[in-house]
């Protein structure tokens, strides 16, 4: 592949350019995009473009991960369960089910967790544990000189939010919206870059949210989660819930208010108070309201085909 343009900063030395010809073979490209997972091929090996590590705030940095046999129908949903050092994902497939343990290594080795996966899945295991390093951060730039980088090589947040495919859904569409001549506008790669900067840190901050509001006593990991300093754009969402419950999403934030409800409610973040606004509100009518709203719910819910008859339906399960 092609050394990408290194710019006009970069080191144009003929030795230099003779050393990335004997590591690369040369396509001539005006724009490259980097697809090569967490190594970079491109955007860190050849532009040496530098990460921002976030692992302070997520520590965890490896993942087992093991199929085994379906034992009972498809749930339409990912089971997350937390363990003393991490969480265990269970998703259910149509032919298998995948699961994981993803750990913070500070705190227990891969031999304990890999026991850890052993005892809690369901069902015959496929394979070995398979294990994964990595380290949750983003590229300084993920558009760097002519080479754009997607997925992976833009950055990792550990899978608790299962955020990546989105990631790089957004990372496309914005590089259309921004797509350049053959000549790169610097100030449309910066808009790039600070777009994709802000949607990693959305992503970012409600991850770590799990962590910070967790309540659990029972180990030095959820101790230390829970004590830890959260970044400024985090601290300010949670004291403007505490104070009265409210939640402003951003534009490019992916979570709406009903998930960052839930995962404050879920973890016994209570606010200090109400909305006054609710004051204004009949009781007696919208406690009405909520009924009629909860009654149509469960009404449509129970005319819906279980997950296994819908899938069976559209001709998906075997
Ligand atoms: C533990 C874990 C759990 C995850 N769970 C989720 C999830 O639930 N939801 C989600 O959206 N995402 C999840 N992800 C992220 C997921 O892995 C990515 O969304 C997905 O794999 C796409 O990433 P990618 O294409 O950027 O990188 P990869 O899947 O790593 O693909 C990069 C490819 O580039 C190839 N390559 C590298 N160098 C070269 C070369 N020189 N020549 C040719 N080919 C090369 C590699 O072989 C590889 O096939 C998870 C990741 C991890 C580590």
């Amino acid at each position: 592949m092609n050394a990408p343009d290194r710019g006009p900063s970069a080191d144009g030395s003929i030795a230099e350019r003779e050393r990335l010809d004997l590591v690369f073979t040369r396509i001539a490209g005006d724009l490259f995009l980097d697809c090569s997972g967490l190594r970079g091929l491109l955007i860190e090996e050849a532009l040496e473009t530098g990460g921002e590590d976030w692992s302070h705030w997520l520590p965890m940095d490896s993942a087992l991960a093991v199929p085994t046999i379906n034992t009972v129908a498809p749930a339409p949903f990912t089971r997350s369960t937390a363990h003393a050092a991490g969480w265990q994902w269970r998703i259910p497939l149509q032919h298998r089910t995948g699961n994981g343990h993803v750990f913070c290594s500070a705190h227990i080795d891969a031999d304990q967790a890999e026991r850890t996966l052993r005892e809690n899945v369901e069902g015959d295991l496929l394979a070995d544990p398979r294990l994964l390093r990595f380290t949750t951060g983003i590229r300084r730039q993920t558009w760097n000189h002519n080479v754009v980088s997607l997925g992976l090589a833009s950055g990792f947040i550990e899978p608790l939010e299962s955020t990546s495919i989105h990631l790089i859904r957004h990372g496309v569409l914005r590089l259309i919206g921004l797509f350049p001549d053959r000549k790169i506008n610097p100030t449309e790669r910066e808009e790039y870059n600070r777009n994709l900067r802000s949607i990693f840190e959305f992503v970012r901050d409600f991850v770590i949210l799990h962590y910070k509001a967790n309540q659990r006593e029972d180990s030095a990991f959820w101790r230390q989660v829970a004590a830890m300093s959260v970044p400024e754009t985090r601290q300010h969402r949670m004291d403007l819930w505490q104070a009265h419950g409210r939640v402003f999403p951003k534009d490019a934030d992916m979570f709406n208010i009903p998930g960052w409800v839930a995962v404050m409610l879920g973890q016994n973040v209570t606010p200090d108070s109400y909305d006054p606004v609710a004051d204004a509100l009949v009781e007696k009518q919208h406690t009405a309201a909520l009924a009629d709203m909860r009654a149509r719910y469960a009404e449509t819910a129970a005319r819906l085909p279980s997950h296994e008859t819908y899938l069976q339906k559209v001709g998906a399960w075997a």
